[in-house]
């Protein structure tokens, strides 16, 4: 097998594992945004990696930055993206590039973007007119970590990485990128996605607590867009057309088996250059947009796909939509995977999350970071017991069977639904 199919295979792979990894959920303050629940046509795309001011290979477009050419295109359909961009790569160094065609094209030890050695053409730092284009567009950024530094270890797959190992290294770039963007545009960021999706970060805590403490929500995605893996047909040309061919034609024979398929889904994508050094994003969205909009899709910012609905199992038509849409903004009410599941027990540590006040239960969870049984329900669990919430010696994963008093009105039962309805916000 050769090394490039080797490669491409362990590509796949690690894309399934991004894009739907095997991991147990807990009621957490930040959720992983895959997809929301709606019937309409509506969907979103990130974009990786930038912003993006070399021209695009090959170069189709006189010129002009993969970013401009991703953001005219986008402009051209009515599409709002999603831009994941990152602060600096310049201070990565010393380093190798890695061999062309590998994980590592543009970096041994650390990232480079949008290339080795051009650090000044990519990041939110060196483009201060593609950050003013994108936001002046309508479109969303979100904070993909300042030097795009892996927050842990990731033998398999990053052995060789630097990587930041510390909750506090983690939280310190993260906040140096939003500084960029909060103080010279004014603008917040609400969501992030970890460099390469490595979340452990340092003893029992994740790249989710990190975010708790950003007021963060994960931004995941649904569906690949395809396009960063590097083709091994034929010559140069031959493997460009089959990379962006890799980017339209999912998309159609997705929506030619289910028409319905793309509501409410986020679809990744990067804004720079595959393995191979090239760009068929520049060619591919056009394509895919071209198919979407045949089909009457819109695409949205992920914030504005979130007002279809902020949950993956719970829509508009759920007959307390509203309620659980006014809870989610001030209670940790929803699963890590995006999901209410509203016909579920009520537990004991989602009660005790429900009612334990955020900045208390994040001080005692981060006190405890070295401790992995120590985990935000154990704390909240705690936190509430010392409060008389809860009765002290109860189980976290033990069914509600009585609710505090004077904080709910009746429950007809103990469902996460009953509850979640009863519970007084207002108080
Ligand atoms: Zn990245």
């Amino acid at each position: 097998m050769s090394l490039i199919v080797k490669i491409g295979k362990k590509g796949k792979a690690i894309a399934k594992r991004v894009l739907s990894p095997v991991e147990t959920h807990h009621i957490s303050y930040t959720r992983r945004i895959e997809r929301v629940k709606t019937d309409r046509r509506i969907l979103a795309m990130t974009f990786d990696d930038g912003p993006m001011d070399l021209p695009c290979s090959p170069d189709l477009f006189d010129g002009r930055s993969l970013s401009d050419v991703i953001l005219d295109t986008l402009e051209e359909f009515g599409a709002k993206g999603t831009f994941d961009v990152i602060g600096d790569t310049s201070d990565n160094y010393p380093d190798k590039a890695g061999a062309p065609g590998s994980a590592a094209w543009g970096g041994i030890r650390y990232d480079h973007y949008p290339d080795f050695g051009k650090d000044a053409s990519g990041g939110a730092v060196h483009n201060d007119r593609l950050i003013r284009r994108m936001l002046g567009g309508g479109h969303q950024i979100t904070n993909h970590g300042y030097r795009h530094i892996i927050f842990g270890k990731k033998p398999f797959v990053y052995g060789k990485r630097v990587f930041l190992g510390s909750f506090d290294g983690a939280l310190e770039d993260l906040t140096r990128l939003h500084r960029v963007l909060s103080e010279n545009y004014g603008y917040e960021m609400t969501m992030g996605r970890p460099p390469h999706y490595v979340d452990r970060v340092q003893g029992g805590l994740s790249s989710y607590d990190v975010y708790d403490v950003m007021g963060y929500q994960y931004l995941a995605a649904s569906f690949d867009g395809a396009g960063w893996l590097p083709s091994t047909a034929g010559d140069r040309q031959t493997a460009f057309e089959e990379e962006v061919r890799a980017m339209a034609e999912p998309v159609r024979a997705a929506l030619e088996k289910d028409p319905d398929f793309f509501c409410g889904q986020i679809i990744f994508q990067k804004e720079g250059c595959n393995m191979a050094r090239r760009t068929p994003v520049a060619v591919g969205l056009r394509r895919q947009l071209e198919i979407l909009s045949d089909y009457g899709y819109r695409v949205v910012t992920v914030n504005e796909l979130m007002k279809e609905s902020p949950f993956t199992d719970v829509g508009r038509d759920d007959p307390d939509f509203e309620k659980f849409e006014t809870l989610q903004r001030s209670r940790a009410v929803v699963f890590s995977d995006n999901r209410l599941r509203p016909d579920a027990p009520m537990k004991t540590g989602e009660l005790a999350m429900l009612l334990c006040p955020k900045k208390r239960l994040l001080e005692s969870r981060r006190k405890a970071a070295d401790d992995k049984k120590a985990t935000l329900y154990r704390c909240a669990v705690e936190i509430c017991a010392e409060e008389g919430l809860i009765p002290a010696g109860v189980r976290e994963d033990a069914a509600v069977s009585a609710l505090p008093e004077g904080l709910f009105d009746s429950t007809e039962d103990m469902t996460r639904r009953s509850v979640l309805r009863a519970y007084r916000a207002d108080r």
